[in-house]
């Protein structure tokens, strides 16, 4: 563990408030997201998914897995945050990703759900009343996130699908099943 992250467990509290910084829309490492998380920033937009390729998001590929993430963060602007009035403003943020949802408290391991860990470099840890971890927006996004990777590994490993096929068919069968 570094000194930029601490790790809570069930019961333990933390003050946190959100402070409107706009830094975790602006730094840090890139947002992956699952198929759940595009397909459900789609439909808040009213759009194709597809129409978010490239410009919004984008895949990359590790060890034979797409992996797709937000444009933007990793020292820029998200392609999804406005600055309105000064305001750091997130422009989907009903439909906003699961990671961004949970920030700044950070997943450890699916295998391990009794702990969580929070970014210290946040400004908004340490400040305001004490509170719980998201434990259960942690659950959900360990479901989503596992269905997501059980479903592209049949694709790929038992269906014979190519990785970047697999991704965009796992895709269409998710907003299929939110839009029907
Ligand atoms: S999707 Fe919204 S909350 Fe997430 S990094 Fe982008 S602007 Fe921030």
């Amino acid at each position: 563990m570094d000194r930029d992250h601490l790790i809570l467990k069930r019961g333990d509290r933390i003050r946190f408030r959100c402070r409107r910084s706009g830094n975790c829309c602006t730094s840090g490492p890139n947002v992956s997201l699952t198929a759940y998380d595009i397909c459900r920033i789609a439909r808040y937009l009213g759009v194709d998914w597809r129409s978010l390729r490239g410009r919004y998001i984008y895949a990359v590929i590790a060890d034979m897995y797409p992996v797709v993430v937000l444009r933007g963060i990793g020292g820029q602007v998200c392609m999804f945050l406005e600055f309105r009035d000064g305001v750091p403003t997130c422009t989907i943020y009903p439909a906003r990703p699961m990671r961004c949802r949970l920030y700044p408290f950070q997943p450890v391991s699916p295998g391990d759900p009794d702990r969580i860990m929070i970014d210290l470099k946040c400004p908004g840890v340490g400040y305001g009343e004490e509170v719980e971890p998201p434990w259960n927006l942690l659950e959900k996004y360990y479901r989503e996130l596992r269905s997501h990777y059980d479903r592209l590994r049949k694709l790929i490993f038992e269906d014979g699908y190519q990785p970047l096929e697999a991704l965009e068919k796992l895709i269409d069968d998710v907003c299929r099943e939110f839009n029907g």
